[in-house]
């Protein structure tokens, strides 16, 4: 049996504390205040923002978190991420299933956050809530400066940092492209030769480079998967058997003669003779009757490669839709004033938000494979996160079991 909405709502109340919504709506304010101000700026697109931002998150992940003596402590003080990266980050973290993934198998550094550091970001937010004002003798500053060779503040950097490292996928080169002027790298018509290899570099390139260092690093060790393929590729076979046979198929799909993979270069050169990008060559020779992967697996299985980071998520995507979202809650005031939510707000909040978990625990326990995905330790309202809806798809793991336990319906 499950438990009564009542006991959820005061279990919820327990769990997530009315501090931790405020704070939270507090950060969502802080973002909503720092995109509005790109606006006020001359020739700065929110575009490139959003772009900057989450290139600033992957260095986050890569240079800064990602240091060998901490092992899996917490996050230091001096970790503490850019506003634009903090921004960046909660947008990571609302895609439960790839962020899972991620930390599980690419960036395994972002487990040293056991939830979304909340705390950290608020005290450091001051009065100006469009950027960090109690950064006075902090350490974070300078460790980031070090460690990525950029501003700190979001602001500062969209002045100051011009160019952007791109690491050329055919020769490896380490590339400075510029952000700005008519082909910069947030422009979708970007292009840029590699002054190492001559290749040119468009975002379809680079796109096609992830694709095959992906593939080429799941050949190597079984232990990774090609991304998307652990959670969300339903098949007959167990999770582990399931991802090396897909990365074995696709790769078959590319190998040339010598067993290696076909270069980027001759790829790159059969889409220009077939007048199609090298991704949509990629998703033909995947769909091609040869294949035995199934066709409309395809495009869920490319979806990762749809955008040049390192990320499974969009990251850049889920920035403008939550940037829509945090428009809403800001308008209504929630982001904003320090009257609301008011007390009574926040008990409808909880009493909508246990509502919600009693018809996901529902589903559940009745095999229903028609899910809502929910995420450890979330905000109780869906005022603060709206509730995805996600079809035809099989959750495992821990978001399922979290919703079990909160609603306390034991395991099957
Ligand atoms: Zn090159």
């Amino acid at each position: 049996m499950s438990t009564p909405t009542a006991d959820l709502k005061s279990a919820l109340q327990g769990d997530i504390p009315r501090i931790n919504v405020r704070n939270h709506l507090k950060i969502l304010g802080a973002f909503t205040d720092l995109i509005e101000s790109i606006s006020k700026h001359d020739g700065w697109t929110r575009e490139e923002f959003f772009q900057r931002s989450t290139y600033r998150l992957q260095l986050w992940v890569e240079k800064v978190i990602n240091v060998g003596d901490e092992g899996q402590q917490p996050l230091q003080a001096r970790e503490l991420p850019p506003l634009d990266v903090a921004m960046a980050l909660h947008s990571l973290m609302l895609s439960p299933a790839r962020y899972f993934e991620d930390s599980e198998l690419r960036f395994r550094q972002l487990k040293r956050m056991e939830e979304y550091p909340l705390a950290m970001v608020v005290d450091a937010l001051g009065t100006d809530n469009s950027k960090y004002s109690r950064l006075e003798n902090h350490p974070a500053p300078e460790h980031w400066r070090i460690h990525t060779g950029l501003q700190y503040d979001a602001i500062d950097s969209m002045q100051n940092d011009t160019t952007r490292s791109v690491t050329c996928p055919a020769c490896q080169e380490a590339v400075l492209v510029s952000w700005r002027g008519d082909r910069g790298f947030s422009a979708a018509d970007f292009h840029h030769t590699c002054p190492k290899c001559r290749i040119a570099l468009t975002h379809d390139v680079l796109r096609a480079g992830k694709f095959f260092a992906s593939l080429n690093r799941a050949r190597e060790d079984p232990k990774l998967c090609l991304p998307n393929t652990a959670i969300l590729l339903r098949g007959e076979l167990g999770v582990t058997s399931r991802c090396s046979n897909i990365v074995n198929e696709v790769w078959k799909c590319f190998e040339s003669e010598n067993g290696k993979l076909t270069r980027l270069e001759d790829i790159a050169a059969l889409s220009a003779t077939e007048r199609c990008s090298i991704m949509e060559y990629i998703a033909k020779t995947l769909s091609s009757p040869q294949s035995i992967l199934i066709p409309e697996n395809v495009p869920l299985l490319l979806r990762a490669f749809e955008h040049s980071y390192p990320f499974t998520q969009d990251i850049v995507d889920a920035l403008r839709h939550q940037y829509q979202f945090m428009q809403i809650i800001h308008d209504e005031g929630w982001s904003q004033s320090t009257s609301k939510p008011s007390d009574d707000d926040l008990d409808a909040a909880y009493a909508e938000y246990a509502e919600f978990l009693q018809r996901i625990a529902i589903q559940v326990s009745s095999g229903c494979c028609d899910l809502y995905p929910v995420f450890s330790r979330s905000p109780p309202a869906r005022r603060v996160h709206p509730p995805k809806r996600y079809t035809n798809v099989v959750w495992e793991g821990p978001f399922v079991r979290e919703a079990l336990r909160v609603a306390q319906i034991p395991e099957s």
